[in-house]
């Protein structure tokens, strides 16, 4: 063979099968072959294992969806290359026009914006409820057959813990799916509950590093068969370099987690001695609202820490750009500490009976703690709370 055709055909390279990486390698392919044509044909029948194209599936992402399910303690899973990607795409694999959804204020904004904008010019009705109101929502559903109820615990930005047993039990007496976005818990919490399908987005936690994007969704292995076509459909498929990543950000997820769950414990702590702070949001301090319900909940109280400055958004801007290691940046999970200043967080298009369901006022301040000493990063909240 020519030079010209030999580098097209490169030379395989196998090994032993006693001989094996302790890492798994990447499968950087979007093609795989069988022998022939008939071995071709009884995988497409799936009367055998094995790959073929990876947008359908590929090794490297297989072992993430494994390790994730397991985390999640479920069978099954679905990788996407963003977490927007696995709420929508999910939600288009689940509904239908003249399906009924409920969501709540206290949610990621453009997981709103899908069910309201999009998912509305194709039929679907929704209705946004307040997370923690019980009665309302069980109304609603006995008023109206819902075919999901799409919510978040913790939720962003205001850390409301929202009563898992109570708000699968309401959806499984009226007949709805339920669909939480996990992504603040992480995918190591939540999975006793009765939940049907888990969200998240695998560039906070998971990846850790904040390097790389990736969504999941999680649930019984027939609940995800039945959505595997339409993933595959709509296309936003996972690069297996992206899940070698997160893959390898998993190794280290409990560490960080736990590292950066004592350092939320610890700025909460601080904060709430401050008298620049009005109130501070922390399921895990003993005086928070969710407090107890997250302790029953969750193997931790998580790494967000949301307060109100008692001087209002102005007030917030110079504290957020005064701050040295907090980023003023987007985004959660990281390594790095991040802030959101409140004139980034004010809800937009919310009714002022929305408003307040969203608990977000004109002070409040996001933090997403990082791993950095807990010394350091209270000493640069404090700097920042003095120029106030
Ligand atoms: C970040 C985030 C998402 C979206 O994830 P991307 O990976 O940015 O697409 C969805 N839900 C919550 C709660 C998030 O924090």
């Amino acid at each position: 063979m020519k030079k010209r055709t030999r580098v097209t055909h490169l030379p395989g390279v196998s090994l032993p099968p006693d001989n094996r990486p302790l890492v798994a390698p990447i499968y950087q392919s979007v093609k795989f072959t069988f022998d022939d044509v008939a071995e071709t044909q009884k995988y497409f029948a799936k009367k055998r294992d094995g790959f073929y194209y990876s947008r359908v599936s590929n090794p490297t992402l297989q072992q993430l969806e494994q390790a994730l399910a397991g985390l999640q303690d479920r069978d099954a899973c679905l990788l996407t290359a963003s977490g927007i990607a696995a709420i929508s795409d999910t939600l288009l694999a689940l509904l239908k026009a003249g399906d009924h959804v409920v969501y709540f204020a206290e949610s990621y904004p453009p997981t709103r914006a899908f069910i309201r904008r999009t998912l509305g010019r194709f039929g679907v009705t929704a209705t946004m409820l307040s997370v923690t109101d019980y009665a309302t929502l069980e109304q609603t559903l006995a008023g109206t057959p819902t075919r999901l109820v799409v919510f978040e615990c913790p939720t962003n930005p205001v850390l409301n813990v929202a009563d898992l047993e109570r708000i699968t039990a309401i959806a499984r007496r009226h007949g709805a799916l339920t669909l939480l976005d996990n992504t603040l818990a992480g995918p190591h919490n939540h999975g006793q509950y009765d939940v049907d399908l888990y969200a998240h987005s695998l560039t906070k936690f998971v990846s850790g590093h904040g390097d790389v994007m990736g969504g999941a969704v999680i649930g019984r292995g027939e609940l995800i068969d039945s959505m595997r076509d339409d993933f595959t459909h709509l296309g936003p498929t996972l690069d297996p370099h992206a899940a070698y990543l997160l893959l390898r950000g998993l190794k280290t997820y409990f560490v960080r987690w736990d590292c950066q769950c004592r350092n939320a414990l610890r700025i909460a702590e601080f904060l709430v001695t401050h008298p620049a702070v009005a109130r501070v949001r922390y399921p895990g301090l003993p005086s928070d609202p969710g407090h107890a319900l997250a302790q029953r909940q969750m193997d931790s109280f998580g790494t967000m820490v949301t307060f109100d400055l008692a001087a209002g958004v102005e007030a917030g801007t110079r504290f957020s750009e005064a701050l040295k290691l907090f980023a003023l940046t987007s985004s959660l999970g990281s390594t790095e500490s991040l802030v959101v200043a409140p004139a980034m967080l004010q809800p937009r298009g919310f009714t002022p009976e929305q408003l307040a369901w969203s608990d977000i006022g004109p002070g409040t301040v996001r933090l997403s703690v990082g791993i950095e000493d807990p010394d350091d990063l209270v000493d640069d909240l404090r700097e920042a709370l003095a120029l106030l």
